[in-house]
């Protein structure tokens, strides 16, 4: 029998909430966190909703999931993000202890790996899950973006 919760299953989820994000006027990246097959905690970018550059999508899945689990730490728990993680975010996901994050976009610029930043040793890396249709959604953005400027 196949495993429908696979890789891509998890990122179709985060995907969603970087369309929640979208028609929000925000940039376009979501978060799933999950454990077990079960998603426990979900998020995306409100920078601007919220007027605080903290905001990303997994800082607020970050909390989200230890406030779920009572406890500081994201043991057992893999978190799917329709786009590289950035310095702060990556940072974040250092002090969690993450298990897992798997990625869809690579971001050349700002992404945690271009800016030299580690994860936790225990933290393992699946990237590419997706990747075309992050990318889509974030160029889509930027592009309806510039035309209204
Ligand atoms: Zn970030």
């Amino acid at each position: 029998m196949i495993n429908p919760y696979d890789d891509t299953y998890f990122m179709r989820k985060a995907l969603e909430e970087a369309e929640a994000a979208y028609e929000k006027g925000e940039i376009p990246v979501g978060v799933v966190v999950v454990i077990n097959d079960r998603i426990i905690a979900k998020g995306h970018n409100l920078t601007e909703t919220l007027n605080d550059v903290t905001a990303h999508a997994e800082m607020q899945a970050i909390t989200a999931a230890a406030s779920f689990l009572g406890g500081k730490y994201l043991k057992d728990c893999t978190m799917y993000i329709t786009l590289e993680p950035c310095q702060m975010c990556a940072g974040a996901l250092y002090w969690s202890q993450i298990s897992k994050i798997v990625f869809a976009a690579e971001d050349s610029t700002r992404g945690y790996r271009k800016n030299g930043v580690q994860l936790h040793p225990k933290t393992k890396v699946t990237t590419g899950i997706l990747e075309e249709e992050a990318s889509t959604l974030l160029k889509r953005f930027f592009i309806e973006k510039r035309n209204l400027n």
